[in-house]
């Protein structure tokens, strides 16, 4: 059976599903019907089970992790807790009941002391989650765990599920939701590994099922046959084989430069950039880092990132990017309230400024690890909608340092005034995921609506090209860093509109390096007029891909 989706980069893998466990129902509030002893020595031999399968874990994994799961493993072990959840279960809650509120008042104890002690309050939750899913007998909830490489199927992953990843394990990600620009697909960029989200038959692959995930296809071949496999690994030999064309800079074949530079996430994915010729980094989403932070990151925590992050680079250019908190990448510590349109929420720079203290800190620690690192950092605020808003993160970049400060434009209303934002602003990077998204009110991760979501489409490329006009107007540099850039037939339309760099995850240079080597300017030029006039994304593709 063959299902379809969105294809994210062109790997392909074949292997065996795991399947992402489904979350647990909450505790039952229902009262104890078994005695005393049975239900606290029941719940006694879940947590010396999950203490024991955490030690396990922790010693097959060694290094940093294995810290992190013997700690966990204490917890489950500490007296405190047992007694806790025995007097409980003494004042009538059920086994599962007096388990999770245990765990919750020590977290809650955990929390109210601060700093790292409140870090590990997840933690507490964690194993609470374990200890019920070991009453009830059924898989626990998380990321799963596995010796064996497999392919990893799930309705769709938050970013901190993806940060738990081992990709040494997961060759290939399917996701039933997300489209592709989701966070799911950034990170299967990044960790170059093949995706297909928005898969809608997702659901119905089982645990252990035989598939084929073919990202240039966009399809997904389930109980793949022995012939299928093979085709697939001769496939995925002859994609190595074409991406060892030498790394020159980019440029069109006229000889037009055009930087490309990489996306990161972590300071330690330098490495694998510089290797696959990134010629400095267009976008470092800081957020990334902090995912799983209770509290703000120090001046000095924060300090030692971007100078690790600036060290790997000198002389070359590094675009960092302040938090972008809200929509699908909440941060505990910036974004406290519900919101049922979080992506229309108080997101990037808006939720910046109602915390400027934070934003004060970042801007410090960016500033102290330019002054004793060689890289040009250049500093920019995400979700920036107009000129004020511009100076107003222009002036206190400055006020606090920083050289170059720069804003992305990622809400249309910012294109639509970008005459005034290049005024204050001394570049503009251009986030065509979001843009694309509020452009063509498509929310970014959702299945459904994903086809809407298409970044070659007419108004986009029009926005797009108002920026780019506005920045050479001015002599301000204009960048694109959204997903776009890595489409090779985009990334010589967007050249072509007039933008001056083009940011990606390391494993797309390949590809848009050699795309951008077969154009002139001119061509390019003449390729983004035709794509201008297109009636649909659709259209517009067609119009400016030749
Ligand atoms: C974008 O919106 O295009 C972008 C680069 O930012 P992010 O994907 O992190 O929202
Ligand atoms: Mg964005």
């Amino acid at each position: 059976m063959e299902l379809r989706g969105s294809g994210i980069g062109s790997g392909i893998a074949a292997g065996v599903v795991l399947r992402m466990p489904e979350p647990l129902a909450p505790a039952s509030d229902a009262p104890r019907t078994g005695d005393v002893e049975t239900e606290t020595s029941r719940v006694g031999a879940a947590l010396d089970r999950v203490a024991t399968w955490l030690s396990q874990r922790g010693a097959a994994v060694g290094g940093e992790a294995q810290a992190v799961l013997e700690a966990q493993a204490l917890m489950a072990r500490d007296p405190a807790v047992t007694a806790d959840i025995k007097t409980r279960i003494e004042a009538g809650d059920n086994a599962e009941r007096a388990a999770y509120q245990a765990f919750a008042s020590f977290a809650q104890i955990l929390e109210s002391m601060g700093g790292y002690m409140a870090e590990r309050a997840a933690d507490l939750a964690d194993i609470a989650q374990r200890v019920i899913a070991e009453l009830r007998g059924v898989p626990a909830p998380g990321v799963p765990e596995s010796d064996a490489p497999y392919i990893l199927v799930a309705h769709d992953l938050a970013p901190a599920d993806t940060a738990l990843l081992d990709f040494a394990k997961v060759h290939a990600l399917v996701t039933r939701d997300g489209g592709p620009t989701s966070h799911t697909a950034i990170l299967a960029r990044a960790k170059s590994i093949p995706a297909i989200v928005g898969v809608a038959g997702a659901d119905d692959i089982v645990n252990g099922t035989l598939i084929v995930v073919d990202a240039g296809a966009s399809t997904v071949t389930v109980d793949a046959s022995p012939e299928q496999v093979a085709g697939a690994l001769e496939r995925r030999a002859a994609l190595l084989n074409a991406s060892s064309a030498p790394l020159t800079e980019g440029a069109l074949t006229d000889g037009f430069r055009v930087s490309l530079l990489a996306n990161l996430g972590a300071p330690d994915e330098a490495a694998a950039a510089l290797a696959l010729g990134a010629e400095g980094v267009g976008l470092f989403r800081t957020e990334f880092m902090f995912l799983d932070s209770v509290a703000a990151p120090s001046i000095d925590a924060q300090q030692a990132k971007y100078t690790e992050l600036l060290t790997a680079f000198p002389g070359k250019k590094v675009v960092v990017r302040c938090l972008d908190a809200g929509a699908d990448k909440p941060l505990r510590f910036l974004t406290h309230t519900h919101e049922d349109n979080p992506a229309l929420g108080l997101r990037g720079l808006r939720a910046l400024r109602a915390n400027e203290n934070i934003l004060r800190d970042q801007l410090t620690a960016m500033a102290n690890a330019q002054a004793v690192t060689e890289a040009e950092l250049w500093v920019m605020a995400p979700m920036v909608a107009d000129a004020e808003e511009a100076a107003y993160f222009v002036g206190l970049a400055k006020e606090l340092g920083i050289r170059v400060a720069g804003v992305m434009a990622e809400v249309p209303a910012l294109a639509l005034v970008a005459d005034q934002v290049v005024e204050v602003a001394d570049f503009v990077s251009i986030g065509t995921n979001d843009l694309t998204q509020y452009t063509l009110a498509a929310d970014r991760t959702l299945g459904s609506v994903a086809s809407y979501h298409d970044p070659w489409h007419p108004a986009v490329l029009r926005l797009i090209k108002m920026l780019s006009d506005a920045g050479s107007a001015a002599g301000k540099p204009v960048g694109v860093c959204g997903e776009a850039a890595a489409d090779p037939d985009l990334a010589i339309v967007l050249v072509g509109l007039g933008v001056t760099s083009l940011s990606m995850a390391p494993s797309a240079l390949a590809d848009v390096r050699a795309a951008l080597l077969t154009v002139t300017l001119d061509e390019a030029r003449a390729r983004a007029s035709r794509a201008l006039t297109g009636r649909s994304a659709a259209e517009s593709r067609l119009l400016g891909s030749r």
